[in-house]
């Protein structure tokens, strides 16, 4: 007989039967499924918006492992990744190295623009270039380089395997290679390299797969493949210590028929945002980013129509919106995505200085389930702290999570560590708005005069401002290690979360919540306490190992 709180509790028929009868019973005295549906959730008039924090997703039932839950997921009306992860147009978040291996995890990784169209262009080009294994920017000596200069460079760049051309560029004919070997006991230190340099290579013919690449490598019993073009001409290098490194990305975000990753950049809505975006476009852009904090604008709707028309291959993906009117305004405008968040960035000082904004949750379900009637898939872009947060806003409806701060602390994102007042190791992260960003004036971008109308800044200032209003402060993130390991990370998270809700995929997220299936709890304050670590003495927080 059950035990409840002390008492003996005796049910009307408390044979064995009975409890095999829980699921009927279930199902016909207990019609509403327990929890609030979505739009409980978000429609109340009286609650106000709601956070992330604010509410939570009741479990369902497992019966499957978090392994085969798949997070395949439409960025744009046209391309598909394998994972929702985003990281932001944010210049202490976003270039070439974040954005190459947010593309190889399945993920994007969108290029800020406070920079020149050309620095941003060729952030685009290595994107684009990058073949994973292939060393596409070798360092590259010339017959002259002596052996005191290879044993230099050797000292700079940490190691010693330089391929020797006629004119000492890549895309020059290749004469040989110098190992660390070769200079290491050689006494002549003005000696040209030429009279070290091996020149019985054993080379491969550009277009070669990696596996191809690997097998000889493997074969030669040499350090280094030099692939070269019908000149001869050297175009990349294989290194056999890359070959003992994982180099399989089996989830990496690239276009059907397409051995290149997915590139995505952002630009603003400026007359001369037009001529970046030829830059961009001429160096393979894929996917561009109207960078606004406030999208629902003439200068945006012009833009997209530009752009649809004057590039039809490009998908363009417009905001930042957090109403159903801002979307629509958009939507009929053509926009192929969606970018949903106002204010509710980590660095971001927006409702609380323009008093203009919307909690995120909120945000994002009221945005989403309007472009979903459209088929416009839609980005939560800001306030994501945790793997929790990112199953909501894919629970809301969004497709894909945008992160700035999250991702700023890793080692792909731009800048140095340093080591903090109170020495934790750190990375600096600023918002895009911030005083710091605003004067920046990096080669020619970022700055308050007419050439800032270019950068990723001027989303914060319109022309003629005389005196920048801040939207944003400048701080520092905590050490996160590697993206390569961190979103793997969240990757696990996410996959057990929705094992958790009973889902198998970020389709049957979307269909269970829009189904009344996936039900929701609102958290009181208390609730909220309750939900983090509490009554412990100390605690160390390590989310994975
Ligand atoms: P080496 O024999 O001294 O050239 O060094 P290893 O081949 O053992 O290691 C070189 C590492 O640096 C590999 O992981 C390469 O992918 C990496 N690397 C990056 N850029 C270059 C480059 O321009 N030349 C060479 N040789 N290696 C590079
Ligand atoms: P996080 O992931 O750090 O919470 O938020 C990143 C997002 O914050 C960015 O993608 C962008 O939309 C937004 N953001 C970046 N800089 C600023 C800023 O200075 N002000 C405001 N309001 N939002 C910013």
């Amino acid at each position: 007989m059950p035990i409840v709180n002390g008492d003996s509790m005796t049910a009307p028929n408390s044979s064995a039967l009975d409890f095999k009868n829980a699921l009927e019973i279930l199902k016909e005295e207990y019609p509403e499924r327990d929890g609030i549906g979505i739009k409980e959730l978000i429609d109340s008039k009286i609650r106000g918006g709601l956070t992330y924090n604010d509410f939570l997703i009741l479990p369902g039932y497992i019966g499957f492992p978090a392994s085969a839950v798949t997070l395949d997921t439409p960025i744009t009306k046209r391309i598909t990744l394998k994972t929702p992860f985003v990281s932001s147009p944010m210049d202490t978040v976003t270039e070439h190295s974040m954005a190459i291996h947010m593309a190889l995890l399945g993920g994007l990784g969108v290029i800020h623009h406070n920079c020149s169209p050309e620095e941003q262009a060729e952030m685009v080009r290595k994107v684009k270039r990058f073949e994973n294994g292939f060393i596409l920017d070798p360092v590259v000596i010339s017959p002259k380089t002596t052996v005191a200069e290879a044993k230099a460079l050797k000292e700079k760049w940490g190691f010693g395997g330089f391929p020797v051309t006629e004119n000492g560029t890549l895309r020059s004919k290749l004469v040989g290679i110098i190992t660390p070997r070769d200079i290491q006991f050689h006494a002549n230190l003005d000696d040209p390299v030429t009279a070290v340099m091996s020149m019985d290579l054993v080379t491969a013919k550009t277009g070669i797969t990696l596996q191809e690449a690997n097998a000889i490598l493997s074969k030669s019993k040499k350090g280094k493949l030099p692939i070269v073009d019908e000149n001869y001409h050297l175009i990349s290098l294989l290194s056999r210590s890359d070959l003992m490194k994982n180099l399989h990305y089996p989830l990496a975000s690239k276009l059907p028929h397409s051995k290149q990753l997915i590139s995505a950049a952002a630009i603003g809505t400026r007359p001369d945002d037009k001529i970046r975006l030829q830059k961009l476009v001429d160096a393979g852009l894929d996917i561009v980013i109207l960078d606004s904090s406030q999208g629902n604008s003439t200068y945006q709707v012009e833009m997209v129509k530009y752009i649809k028309e004057r590039y039809p291959e490009l998908d363009v993906i417009g905001g930042n919106v957090v109403t159903r009117e801002q979307a629509a305004t958009l939507i009929a405008a053509g926009v192929d995505g969606l970018r949903i968040g106002m204010g509710s960035g980590s660095a971001c000082i927006t409702q609380e200085v323009m008093a203009v904004g919307r909690p995120q949750a909120a945000a994002v379900y009221k945005v989403t389930s309007f472009a979903a009637r459209f088929g416009v898939p839609c980005i939560a872009d800001g306030g994501i702290q945790n793997v929790g947060h990112i199953v909501k806003g894919l629970a809301l409806g969004a497709s894909t999570v945008m992160m700035g701060g999250l991702l700023a602390g890793t080692s792909e994102s731009p800048g140095q560590y340093f080591v903090s007042h109170e020495g934790k190791l750190v990375k600096a992260y600023r918002g895009m708005g911030s005083i710091d960003a605003m004067e920046d004036k990096k080669a020619g971008a970022g700055s308050k005069d007419t050439k800032g109308a270019n950068a990723g800044t001027a989303r914060y200032f319109s022309e003629g401002d005389r005196l920048l209003v801040a939207q944003g402060v400048s701080g520092s993130v905590l050490d996160r290690g590697s993206v390569t390991k961190f979103v793997p990370y969240l990757m696990a998270g996410v996959q057990h979360s929705l094992q958790d809700i009973g889902v198998q995929s970020l389709n049957e997220l979307r269909k269970g919540v829009r189904e009344g299936t996936v039900r929701f709890e609102l958290r009181t304050v208390s609730a909220q306490a309750e939900g983090n670590v509490h009554g412990l003495h100390t605690f160390d927080k390590k989310l994975y190992s």
